[in-house]
């Protein structure tokens, strides 16, 4: 499986493209502005197609390609329920939007939910919910790479804001150490912005959320 890094659109969401050309398959997590047009050659190069794309959260940033993209690809959209009304009525968030974007709602095709296993690329992602910044914020986790893809949970030295509707510090707080800090401490953390990292350094220096709770 290879892991294909496009930071993309207004504030630099990263969409993360994974592709397996033994299966030809490729699954899509997030989808910013312009990703589409990074993601096409990408897949014709890997001798791909996109048959899954999966919404860590509802945010505008993160999913505003997102109707474009399901129209090209035919790709199956998955997301939690908790974020349907932001993912098909977008409008919601007009308020939070830079000023001039448009925004065009899509459906979701499947929810997911916590502990499902999600088949793809020859392998299995465990769902973990991991609300705090947004309340359908959740996580795909692939053991067997140590990779878990995040979204706006936790960055690198960092963690998502939760000033926004439907957030809250504590359960931020809850949702990481539950759900992520109990991941092994050597999984790859491939947040929604910025660099990379690892559960390990997260549990040893994030600031706001330190692995010893308090
Ligand atoms: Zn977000």
């Amino acid at each position: 499986m290879k892991i294909h890094v496009l930071p993309s659109g207004p504030i630099q969401t990263i969409g993360y493209l994974l592709t397996e050309s033994k299966t030809g398959v490729a699954v899509l997590v997030d989808a910013p502005a312009d990703v589409w047009e990074k993601v096409q050659p990408l897949l014709e190069k890997e001798g791909c197609v996109l048959k899954e794309l999966w919404l860590t959260h509802g945010h505008w940033d993160h999913t505003q390609d997102a109707a474009k993209i399901k129209r090209a690809s035919g790709a199956t959209v998955r997301a939690h329920q908790a974020d349907q009304h932001l993912i098909e009525t977008p409008e919601t968030m007009r308020a939070y939007l830079i000023p001039g974007l448009e925004l065009e709602a899509v459906k979701i095709d499947a929810f997911v939910r916590p502990g499902e296993r999600l088949a793809a690329l020859g392998r299995e992602f465990e769902v973990r919910h991991v609300p705090g910044h947004c309340p359908g914020n959740v996580l795909f986790y692939q053991a067997e790479a140590k990779v878990a893809l995040v979204g706006d949970a936790l960055f690198n030295g960092g963690v998502g804001r939760w000033d926004l509707p439907g957030g809250s510090f504590e359960l931020l707080e809850e949702s990481i150490h539950g759900q992520i800090y109990t991941l092994p401490d050597d999984t790859t953390v491939l947040p929604g912005h910025g660099p990379r990292t690892t559960v390990g350094e997260e549990k040893e220096g994030n600031p706001f959320v330190p692995g010893a709770r308090r």
